[in-house]
């Protein structure tokens, strides 16, 4: 019989001394300790709830799955909870969000304000992924070889207090960050000469006294991945955690769990030793090289190569120079086999001829043979990390040749395709992954067996049914959780009106750009701008936008189109400043977006969000639900979709003060069988006017 491995417990931390009453009632109800801190304090039932029912997830170990709509309060009742267990148990708890703005809001507003009212003195940290961190040392030889902006990275890290990327006021260039990051495969810990200054070294020690961890899903689930191997992790040991924003959890849980290669990645991993603009230190002993060897070759001619180290230095370089030869054919026939496609999944067992995988075992060996030859701890971290890569390659690459999932044939676990991808310049690069089909297996492995209660909460989680959390238990892998659905905080019935144009043509039809441009110039005018235009495809949008931009301008809008002068964010930031502004965009538009206040207040939704049926990934999901005869679209495209479209109708009401309306210009909301589905997702309580094309809106 085989035991577990013991699972390290968490450190106990310093008792903290309270004689607080945690229950929720009190210290969130009317005349508790925040009513009496809080200028105009409302007690909000549905927070108190939530509160309520993490409390009891994590006194009975168990998992909470949670939907708690916009404007609850739940950053306070998470806290809260989180305060109660680290005081009880010595031990820390981690609550991890998806957006810096989150995590900030959490650090600098919501929790000093918490400790105040309650006069506690807790301990909460801001965990960084390692990669916002400046390594000390590596921004020394990024500046040692004037990379880009090497003046601008010198004169801030003589100055930077915490060394993180944030606290960069001046642009640098990209290449050089990445250059100058921290980065655990180039890590010398302590061996490294600045360890005891380096900052990323002196947060992880913080954390380690820490009570409260605030921090991002992508370190969570690292953190996690790296324990489950019987490696410590990045956090502390910790059996308690909050997913805020849990409904990004799987996407970023997709990124950690999924291999991918790039065109641009083989450089990248050389750089140090060698480059293409002969900087890397073999490229700078190849010269001396080339001497000894004419040198030893005329003494001794019947020798090869009689230095050992010459020789060494000669083959790397040489091999390595094959290697990115056999990279750029690789990709060149990648380019071949996508041909106009966006992306196009491995069918067959070596569907790529490539000597790749050979080629970087080659590399691999002379690295690992020249370690011996250098004592130079840069160039040994240099060796290491390439070699610690390239051998992620070779297995990922091996992996796609060797185990595509043959449709209708074999259902293996994993999935194989290869991806274009266009830069802001329109030029494209092309990379190769290989993804686990489904997360369950994995999460509920690393996340759910391995710590005691994990909350999930967000605003969009559920969709209609009898259990409105069951595509996100299954895909999480969440086995029978607490469920906790709170109701709205917003008086949608006052509020918001969503209204279905019911004659809308089917986007096959011929008329459909046309019919689409007049709506949405028709909706835009009813509120006078303040409109977000939400679509499903570039190509759409900007035939819509070219087809009415100029009547809209006529009418005093001022527009924002994605991809075309503005930045995301800036273009949030500048739509916020107008009230009359019209800003078309795509799926980042649909989540994420906060603007409260009446400068939203009319949003249009051209077409139901489903995800292209063409991804590798779900047509890989449908092939094993359809064996088993399951109904994929039903069980897994529609909720899908109906949480897309809830999040997207999110972004109009944002506080009890906000006002405006819902235009759905996909007529299969009411015909289609799905329909009622989709409506039952968004608010119960906002009214549903159903119109004609013709019909007259004022
Ligand atoms: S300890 Fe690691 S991250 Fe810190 S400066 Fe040294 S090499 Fe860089």
């Amino acid at each position: 019989m085989t035991t577990e491995p013991k699972k390290p417990e968490p450190k106990k931390l310093p008792t903290v001394n309270t004689t607080l009453n945690f229950d929720p009632k009190y210290l969130l109800g009317a005349g508790g300790p925040l009513a009496q801190v809080v200028k105009n304090y409302q007690v909000r039932e549905p927070q108190i709830m939530l509160a309520d029912s993490i409390r009891t997830a994590f006194r009975e170990d168990k998992h909470l799955v949670s939907e708690a709509p916009t404007g609850i309060g739940k950053s306070y009742a998470c806290l809260l909870a989180a305060f109660e267990k680290v005081i009880e148990t010595g031990s820390p708890v981690v609550i991890s969000t998806h957006t810096i703005a989150l995590q900030e809001q959490l650090c600098n507003k919501d929790v000093p304000k918490l400790l105040d009212a309650f006069n506690l003195k807790l301990n909460v940290v801001l965990a960084k992924g390692r990669g916002n961190y400046v390594s000390i040392r590596r921004a020394k030889l990024a500046i040692a070889e004037k990379l880009q902006d090497h003046t601008k990275l010198a004169s801030w890290l003589y100055k930077t207090k915490d060394g993180t990327k944030e606290s960069l006021t001046e642009k640098i260039d990209h290449h050089t960050w990445y250059r100058a990051r921290s980065d655990t495969d180039q890590c010398l810990g302590e061996l490294c000469t600045t360890f005891n200054q380096c900052f990323y070294q002196k947060a992880r020690r913080d954390l380690t006294e820490a009570h409260v961890i605030i921090t991002n899903h992508n370190l969570v689930l690292l953190d996690l991945k790296i324990k489950s191997e019987g490696l410590k992790g990045v956090l502390p040991e910790y059996q308690h955690l909050i997913i805020d924003e849990a409904h990004e959890f799987e996407g970023v849980a997709r990124q950690v769990l999924t291999f991918e290669f790039k065109s641009r990645d083989l450089s990248g991993i050389f750089y140090e030793i060698s480059n293409d603009k002969n900087t890397g230190f073999l490229d700078r002993l190849l010269p001396s090289t080339y001497q000894t060897l004419r040198e030893n070759m005329a003494n001794t001619p019947d020798q090869e190569t009689p230095d050992p180290f010459a020789g060494a230095v000669k083959n790397l370089y040489e091999e390595i120079r094959k290697l990115w030869d056999s990279g750029d054919n690789y990709f060149k026939s990648v380019e071949k086999f996508i041909d106009k496609e966006h992306t196009k999944r491995f069918t067959q067992k070596h569907e790529i001829k490539t000597d790749l995988v050979e080629r970087v075992q080659v590399v691999n060996g002379l690295l690992k043979e020249f370690v011996p030859h250098t004592k130079d701890k840069d160039q040994k971290a240099a060796l290491d990390f390439a070699n610690k890569r390239c051998t992620e390659i070779a297995m990922g690459i091996d992996e796609i040749q060797e185990l595509p999932n043959l449709p209708g044939k074999d259902f293996s676990h994993v999935v194989a395709w290869a991806e274009t991808h266009f830069a802001p310049n329109k030029s494209k690069s092309y990379s190769v992954v290989n993804a686990p089909i489904f997360l369950k297996p994995i999460l509920k492995r690393i996340v759910f067996d391995a710590l005691k209660s994990v909350v999930l909460t967000s605003a969009t989680m559920a969709v209609a049914g009898d259990n409105p959390f069951r595509m996100i238990e299954s895909t999480l892998g969440m086995n029978n959780p607490m469920r906790l659905r709170l109701p709205a905080v917003f008086d949608y019935a006052k509020q918001a009106c969503i209204i279905v144009i019911e004659d809308m043509p089917p986007q096959s039809a011929k008329d459909y750009e046309e019919a689409l441009s007049e709506q949405v110039k028709k909706f835009v005018k009813v509120t006078n701008g303040g409109a977000f235009v939400l679509f499903t495809s570039f190509k759409t949008m900007n035939a819509v936008y070219d087809a009415i931009s100029i009547s809209l301008e006529l009418m005093g809008c001022k527009l924002f189109c994605q991809g075309k002068d503005l930045n995301r964010n800036a273009m949030i930031e500048e739509f916020k400043k107008t009230n009359k502004g019209v800003l078309f965009g795509v799926s980042s538009f649909w989540t994420g977006v906060d603007i409260p206040g009446q400068a939203l207040r009319n949003l249009i939704i051209t077409k139901l969000p489903f995800p292209s049926p063409a991804e590798p990934l779900l047509l890989a999901q449908e092939e094993i639900y359809k064996k088993s005869g399951r109904n994929f679209f039903m069980e897994k495209l529609v909720p899908m979709t109906c949480i897309a479209l809830k999040q997207g109708f999110g972004r109009l009401i944002r506080t009890t003060q906000d006002k405006g309306i819902a235009v759905i210009l996909d007529s299969r909301v009411v015909t289609a069988k799905y329909g009622p589905m989709m409506l039952k997702s968004l608010p119960n309580e906002c009214p549903i006017r159903k119109a004609r094309r013709d019909s007259t809106i004022s």
